[in-house]
């Protein structure tokens, strides 16, 4: 398995953010993660071509990895202790308490666990959960390097927006050297809208369409942040953000986008604001994983444990490692 070791630093560009750059630190701290702040002579060192004011903060196990990867060799690991994938066999209904509809096939469960990251909310709905959430779609790209290269070594984050769900623009240096700036998080008007009208359903239009317009009336918070996102459909946008983390960079060497990934964006329908921790809803016989957003990928072993110990199993078992 490939893995880039490559560490991350996170750069600010205000006093106000310096600030922040402490409390990302503390959380650190408080979760067993291992960074450090540097002044503009130790990150010097450590990656000579971000740029900061004063201080940064240094996260030396950070990695990339190929997440397609991972999810085939957990797949393996999972088939060969018996577990069973149903490729193209979606959720159609629930049949009855013990009981859905998959694909063709009716299958019975003792408890049902809902991961279906976009859909989640309305399989949820179903058993009566979700309530009050809709998942609202939004569109992440980024611009690629077609080849390796090697102007930066290590991934360069600006400090987040702490009244934004989503990430800034960053520079990310992948498994196989190339270099990617982004993501944009732009509204989408259907769930799996990832390249031209694929997937498109009118339903689901509407109904993306009928939130979103909600949302950006009754909440000023969620329109600013719609506001700053739609920047990110221009290219040069985009490249004029990650300018700010460097000290210099070749914008021409970013010629195309990656694949599309949509972001599965939780928002509270009583409040329009959006979620951001992970939610996690159910009973005896359900489990409805709500809001798995970023970092849900590279947190997923941790967060199955919290999952499976808290809400499926309840106190029978505890896993042990
Ligand atoms: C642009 C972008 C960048 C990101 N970067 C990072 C990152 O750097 N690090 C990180 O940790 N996270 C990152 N994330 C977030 C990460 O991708 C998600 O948090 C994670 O994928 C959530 O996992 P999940 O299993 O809940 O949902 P998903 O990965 O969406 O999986 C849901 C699955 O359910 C299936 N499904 C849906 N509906 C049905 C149905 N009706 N029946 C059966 N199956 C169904 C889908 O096909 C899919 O396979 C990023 C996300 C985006 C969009």
């Amino acid at each position: 398995m490939k893995i880039n070791k490559c560490g991350k630093v996170v750069v600010a560009k205000s006093e106000e953010e310096i600030e922040i750059l402490f409390e990302l630190k503390r959380r650190g701290d408080k979760n067993g993660v291992e960074t450090y702040i540097v002044d503009e002579k130790e990150l010097k060192e450590i990656e000579s071509n971000a740029r900061t004011l004063k201080y940064a903060l240094w996260s030396p196990k950070n990695s990339t990895v190929d997440p397609l990867e991972i999810l085939k060799s957990i797949r393996q690991d999972l088939e060969q202790l018996g577990v069973d994938f149903p490729f193209s066999a979606p959720y159609r209904k629930k049949l009855d308490s013990n009981s859905v509809l998959v694909g063709e096939n009716l299958i019975e469960y003792e408890k049902l666990i809902n991961s279906a990251g976009l859909y989640a909310d309305k399989i949820a709905k179903d058993f009566g959960f979700s309530e009050n959430y809709v998942i609202v779609p939004f569109k992440g790209l980024y611009l690629e390097t077609e080849k390796e290269c090697s102007f930066i070594k290590r991934n360069i984050y600006p400090v987040p927006n702490m009244r934004n769900p989503f990430l800034g623009v960053h520079f990310t240096v992948g498994v196989d050297g190339r270099i990617k700036i982004g993501p944009t998080a732009t509204p989408s008007f259907w769930k799996e809208n990832y390249k031209r009208l694929s997937n498109l359903k009118l339903k689901e239009i509407y109904e993306t369409t009928k939130n979103y317009l909600s949302c950006l009336i009754k909440n000023k918070d969620f329109r600013r942040t719609v506001i700053d996102e739609i920047k990110k459909y221009s290219r040069s946008y985009i490249l004029s953000e990650a300018e700010k983390l460097v000290i210099s960079y070749d914008k021409t060497i970013f010629k195309k986008y990656g694949k599309s990934g949509i972001r599965a964006q939780l928002v509270n329908l009583r409040t329009y604001e959006f979620v951001y921790d992970f939610v996690v809803e159910g009973d005896s016989k359900s489990v409805h994983i709500l809001n798995a957003v970023s970092p849900a990928f590279t947190a997923s072993l941790p967060f199955t444990r919290y999952v499976v110990e808290k809400h499926v199993f309840g106190d029978r078992f505890t896993l042990l490692s």
